[in-house]
């Protein structure tokens, strides 16, 4: 029986998810920058002064499904990405940032399609709020 890695690993794409549809044209963005691998752009609830989201383009579902399957070169193109990002927003100074990845159901994931958060402007507190 032939079962793909990433099925059995629970890493199947649901490509009706949001960011596959804005990576298709079927809804408008306010983009950052691009590249042919990862598109970076405005997150449409902004938390913070800066709040940005970058994506790869590839259907991925989460980051260590990103980290496990992705080819060499598109995992360094969305790092090289993160880090144009920050110069461009202008985050790459002392004050810094926060780079958030929510996954799965415990990290409160909306959209199953890996995508980093880069917020700043701000200090952002602490990284986990006591429950
Ligand atoms: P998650 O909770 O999955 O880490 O975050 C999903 C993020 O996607 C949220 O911050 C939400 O505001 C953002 N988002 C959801 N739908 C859209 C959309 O249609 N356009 C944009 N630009 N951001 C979206």
């Amino acid at each position: 029986l032939l079962i793909e890695k990433g099925v059995a690993m629970g890493w199947t794409y649901d490509p009706t998810n949001i960011f596959a549809r804005i990576l298709r044209g079927e809804i408008p963005n306010r983009t950052v920058m691009e590249t042919p691998h990862t598109l970076v752009f405005h997150d449409i609830r902004a938390q913070a002064p800066v709040h940005v989201l970058v994506i790869p383009k590839g259907a991925y579902v989460s980051l260590d499904h990103f980290a496990a399957e992705a080819p060499e070169a598109e995992i360094v193109d969305f790092h090289r990405t993160v880090a144009k990002t920050c110069a461009i927003l202008g985050l790459s100074g002392a004050d810094g940032f926060r780079a958030i990845c929510n996954t799965g159901e415990h990290g409160h994931q909306e959209v199953p399609h890996y995508h980093l958060h880069i917020l700043g402007g701000r200090p952002m507190g602490r990284m986990v709020e006591p429950v």
